[in-house]
């Protein structure tokens, strides 16, 4: 079979050109990083768990019709989805105060918020991504307002179904970061939701225990990450060994 072209490494995930024009095979990696890199080790089992668990969630957002980049598993570590081109921005929302909002805001970890609230970092690793207004993201031309409503209603949505989906299963979202990608249909374009949606980019929090079930395990030292996102998807039903799913989810193959 001939080589695959690379066509970007990142730090949890690479992507390889796809079989037909404007798809790619994005392969996740067990890599975890955090703080900017500065924290590594390679997690075994991470990258199949969060191909599982990104697969179920971009399933379940396109089944209600929130558009996504995701196409379809290959195996068990790759998934084919459409090309597109990235918004330079990481959209997070927050349902409860944790992280960086509690740090800079000084409001402890776990404070509800009265609602949910839409925040933007400008993606770029050697600034450390840092928090940009929509003021910055329209005076640089990263995005138009247009693309700004359509980014916050693409981005509420998602929070709605992934809280919905986290909650039937025992799991508080706390708060999370998606990607946002512009395809070109003929002379139209359209915003999906891109990257990947796992443990690695949200804030999981079992809600009767508290304890965290997310990518916070691994930067705050606080037991085995494997054994925190198997424990989301064995929940979710998401992988094959599970033999009594809590929901049962349709997967599309
Ligand atoms: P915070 O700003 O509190 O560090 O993160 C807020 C949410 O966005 C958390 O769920 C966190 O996992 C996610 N997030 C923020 N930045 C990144 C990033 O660079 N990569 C990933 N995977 N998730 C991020």
């Amino acid at each position: 079979m001939a080589r695959r072209k690379k066509i970007y490494e990142g730090k949890a995930k690479i992507l390889y050109e796809g079989p037909e024009p404007g798809t790619i095979v994005q392969y996740f990696k067990d890599d975890a990083t955090a703080f900017n890199a500065q924290k590594k080790d390679v997690i075994e089992g991470k990258g199949v768990l969060n191909n599982r668990l990104s697969e179920f969630f971009m399933t379940g957002l396109n089944q209600i019709g929130v558009p996504t980049h995701f196409l379809k598993r290959l195996n068990m570590r790759e998934q084919l989805v459409r090309s597109c081109e990235i918004i330079p921005l990481e959209v997070i929302v927050r349902n409860y105060a944790a992280g960086t909002m509690s740090q800079r805001l000084g409001i402890d970890e776990g404070t509800q918020l009265p609602r949910p609230i839409v925040e933007y970092c400008y993606k770029d690793d050697n600034l450390g991504d840092p928090l940009v207004t929509e003021e910055h993201i329209a005076a640089f031309g990263w995005a138009s307002q247009q693309d700004m409503d359509d980014i916050v209603s693409l981005a509420l949505r998602v929070n709605d179904f992934l809280s919905g989906v986290m909650m039937a299963v025992g799991i508080r979202l706390v708060d999370f970061k998606i990607e946002i990608g512009r395809v070109y249909d003929g002379d139209f374009m359209r915003l999906i939701v891109a990257d990947e949606i796992s443990p690695d980019s949200c804030r999981l929090w079992d809600i009767e225990t508290g304890e965290k079930l997310d990518k916070d395990v691994f930067r705050r030292d606080l037991g085995n990450l494997a054994d925190a996102y198997t424990e989301v998807a064995r929940r979710l039903g998401v992988m094959p060994m599970n033999a009594q799913p809590v929901t049962k989810p349709t997967l599309i193959n």
